[in-house]
């Protein structure tokens, strides 16, 4: 759908800062990222765990919605089997083994990949589902190492989403070259973000606080009415959601929402240092080192989760001017990108 406009303002940090100074006093900060406030709604309850190599929170009212909390963080295992790169026994490393020929796969795994490819496509391969391969060089999550120049050119010559082949009708999934690997990192976790609000919603959840890892995920408002609402002021009701400042518990900004997702992809999410240069996980698919653009974070607001998640990452590789023809094709998401400066510019 195309998008009658594109507004954009510009908000320096310091105007944020005052504005948190004598909004914030009644927040509590979770995971460095949530605001809950303190209205006269009941008393959250937090539940936490580790899944899909990240934190996940799902923070309730509602005493009676424990169980169904529970159960959805439960099912987070499925998810881990179907989308985990570095479980050799998931469905996502049965696919990335195969060569040449046409993978059945799940509904789920055929979704999160048809999206993907589809983003690939329309930014011309700035993001790309198939960087596998050099995110392990890296090994973020485990000892950090900067690849080298040699390195990095072979494993490019084995990446590209166009050597990836889906077919809709079969659900078929099929990989042309050996050495590449697909990696659905700036995206699954947003589609199973809305499984998780989906599970809980049909379960009676009425307002709920989903957190995937920076994946924001709302049910209801704070008093359990439904419907997407969205405000820069404290608003009765809203959930109140910064966008962090890796160097300060302030947020950079905070956003007033109800049912809706605000995604961030950032520098500071899994990085190193290595003789005082970052290096974080975010990749210029051209060179396979990282993108060095002057952003320090993007974050997305979309009704859903996979959606915010997939153009959070898109729109940081690709930077706020080229990310305007992309945003085109979606209506309704708001996007905040914020540079290394902390300056903030918005695109609604
Ligand atoms: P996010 O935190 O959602 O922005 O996703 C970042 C993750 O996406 C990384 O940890 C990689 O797994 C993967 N990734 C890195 N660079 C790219 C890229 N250029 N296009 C698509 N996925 C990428
Ligand atoms: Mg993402």
């Amino acid at each position: 759908m195309q998008r009658s406009r594109n507004k954009i303002t510009t908000i320096r940090k310091a105007g944020f800062r005052r504005a948190a100074f004598l909004l914030l006093p009644s927040f509590l900060l979770l995971s460095g990222l949530l605001l809950a406030s303190c209205e006269t709604v009941p008393a959250e309850k937090t539940r936490t765990v580790f899944a899909l190599n990240t934190v996940i929170s799902v923070t309730y009212y509602d005493g009676k919605d424990r169980e169904a909390v529970d159960r959805a963080l439960a099912s987070l295992a499925e998810y881990e089997r179907i989308f985990s790169r570095t479980d050799p026994e998931s469905e996502l490393s049965a696919l990335n083994a195969s060569t040449n020929i046409a993978v059945p796969v799940s509904e789920d795994l055929f979704t999160v990949m048809k999206t993907a490819w589809q983003i690939s496509e329309w930014t011309d391969g700035a993001f790309d589902c198939t960087l596998g391969g050099i995110s392990d060089l890296y090994d973020f999550t485990g000892t950090h190492r900067v690849p080298s120049d040699e390195e990095l050119e072979e494993l490019l010559a084995h990446t590209g989403y166009e050597k990836v082949v889906l077919d809709e009708e079969n659900r078929t999934v099929t990989k042309l070259d050996a050495g590449l690997k697909i990696d659905l990192g700036a995206i699954a976790k947003g589609y199973v973000a809305d499984r998780m609000k989906e599970e809980l919603m049909n379960a009676g959840v009425k307002r709920a606080i989903l957190n995937l890892g920076g994946n924001v995920l709302l049910i209801g408002d704070k008093y359990g009415a439904s419907g997407q609402q969205f405000s820069s002021s404290p608003q009765k009701g809203l959930f109140a959601i910064g966008i962090r400042d890796p160097e300060s518990e302030t947020p950079l900004a905070t956003l007033y929402l109800a049912d809706y997702s605000l995604v961030t992809s950032g520098t500071y999410e899994r990085c190193f240092y290595a003789e005082n240069v970052l290096y974080h996980h975010i990749l210029d698919a051209r060179t396979g080192r990282p993108v060095r653009n002057g952003l320090l974070s993007v974050s997305v607001v979309s009704s859903d989760s996979m959606t915010a998640d997939a153009l959070s990452t898109a729109c940081f590789v690709l930077g706020e001017e080229k990310s305007k023809e992309l945003l085109l094709r979606f209506s309704e998401v708001r996007v905040i990108f914020v540079n290394e400066e902390k300056q903030i510019r918005k695109i609604e």
